[in-house]
């Protein structure tokens, strides 16, 4: 982890921030404090604040978790099979720092058909 130790981590971070990002958590749906957000700007990796998301391709997905159809830039996350608990998903990762951030499903709107269900814990909001 060349941009913060994990010691660096256990104190920006928060608990919930920290077992998402770190130990592939999953925060409960309706609970984040950007699933329900609209503001314009953009959506930052919480651990290394490289940008991840905009607020242009989030919606609302019904699901608790704040839904994106694209990647700002799609060399700033990894895509990894995971199998864990009986599903066949795809886990998303920030690329700079490895930091857990959800999952990516082909259930999402067009043009993409992508939906990045996305942890807010992972996530820090830039106004723009
Ligand atoms: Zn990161």
């Amino acid at each position: 982890m060349p941009y913060n130790t994990r010691m660096d981590l256990n104190k920006k971070l928060t608990p919930e921030q920290y077992k998402v990002t770190q130990q592939c958590g999953t925060e409960p749906p309706f609970s984040g404090k950007y699933y329900n957000h609209s503001e314009d700007g953009d959506y930052v990796c919480v651990c290394c604040e490289q940008i991840l998301f905009s607020s242009t391709t989030k919606f609302d997905s019904g699901t608790g978790w704040p839904s994106f159809s694209d990647i700002t830039k799609i060399e700033s996350v990894k895509l990894i099979d995971d199998n864990s608990y009986g599903y066949i998903r795809i886990e998303v990762r920030c690329a700079k720092c490895n930091a857990h951030l959800g999952h990516v499903f082909d259930d999402g709107p067009t043009p993409t058909g992508k939906r990045y269900c996305i942890n807010s814990a992972s996530l820090d909001f830039i106004e723009s």
